[in-house]
């Protein structure tokens, strides 16, 4: 049973892409391994980001992530910055990083043309991704395709660090890879996400989710009712594999290739079972918002056993790199 790690942005309440990309399967993960899932505000601040909703859109992804199933007695979820050593172990890590390497990572160089004075945060994202995962010597990330090129990254600098200080210390961690696909937003064009404004929340109630999916973007060859469709490229029907039974998908799938139904009867069926699985999800989410003490305690408890995994690390890995360790008191 490996351990697993993995971290997702402040960005809000979730959104029904990011629960079916990810968070969907980490309740899952959470019963087959040890997991640790991190809000991770500090990857968060490499880019421009206003600090006056910071805290609560950080607050506001725990509380997703509780309402959509993780629970804290099962796996550790807790915010990035509440455990210290992740800024730390990013600090060593960087003495073995290659720079060449950084500069290379595709998603640096896509978000590194869009500003006009690239911060060195930004370069350095894919070790604090680093130390995120070898801080407490995960053996497993799952990750989609777009994330496969820093965790090949991460290999490089366990190994690195691993064959100056010590072989063995930090193991390499597999990429678990999403079977989930990928999600598009309601206009079908690009993924979604809440600064695209393509979104359906997790916890939007049950009109505001028909209201969003009546005009959604469906295969563009359906013209008029008649035209057969291809579910594969109509995003609606991706909707339905995360949340429709299997037979339902098939009907689906049947009826839209047939011109059996239209695209107004397909979605209606779509947002019956998104509000059946979504309700419950919505319902706690409304619990946790009213009690927020309970998610702070949840998350204090969470960074307290992730300090606990993390101080151990730091510590073996500060005293191989030759560190004076601090005298005890
Ligand atoms: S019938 Fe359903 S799957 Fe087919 S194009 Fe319309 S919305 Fe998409």
């Amino acid at each position: 049973m490996g351990r697993v790690f993995s971290g997702i942005q402040p960005s809000g309440e979730l959104h029904v892409g990011n629960y079916l990309g990810a968070v969907q399967n980490w309740v899952k993960l959470q019963y087959q391994h040890d997991c640790l899932f991190s809000v991770v505000d500090l990857h968060a601040i490499t880019q421009p980001s206003d600090p006056t909703d910071l805290a609560q859109r950080t607050l506001d992804m725990a509380i997703s992530l509780l309402a959509a199933g993780l629970d804290p007695d099962r796996c550790i979820v807790f915010v990035q910055s509440h455990v210290h050593e992740h800024a730390e172990l990013n600090w060593l890590l960087n003495t073995v990083t290659p720079l060449g390497e950084l500069e290379r990572q595709t998603q640096f160089k896509d978000k590194a043309q869009r500003q006009e004075s690239v911060p060195a945060g930004l370069l350095n994202y894919p070790v604090l991704q680093a130390a995120d995962v070898l801080l407490y010597k995960a053996a497993l990330v799952p990750v989609g395709e777009d994330q496969l090129q820093h965790l090949e990254l991460m290999r490089e600098i366990a190994r690195r660090w691993n064959a100056r200080y010590g072989e063995g210390f930090f193991p390499e961690p597999q990429a678990l890879l999403s079977t989930a696909k990928r999600v598009l937003g309601l206009d079908g064009q690009a993924k979604m996400s809440k600064s695209l404004g393509n979104t359906i929340g997790l916890f939007d109630t049950p009109e505001t989710i028909w209201e969003k999916l009546k005009p959604a973007a469906t295969d563009p060859a359906r013209v008029t009712r008649k035209d057969p469709g291809n579910p594969d490229i109509c995003n609606i029907f991706t909707i339905h594999q995360g949340f429709s039974p299997p037979e339902t998908q098939a009907e689906v799938a049947h009826k839209c290739r047939t011109a059996g139904w239209g695209c107004l009867d397909c979605k209606r069926v779509l947002a019956d079972n998104m509000i059946a699985t979504l309700t419950p999800l919505r319902e706690r989410a409304t619990g946790l918002r009213a009690a927020p003490q309970r998610v702070h305690d949840a998350l204090r408890a969470g960074a307290r056993k992730a300090r606990a995994l993390a101080h151990h690390t730091i510590v073996e890995a500060k005293r191989r790199m030759g560190l004076l360790a601090e005298a005890e008191a």
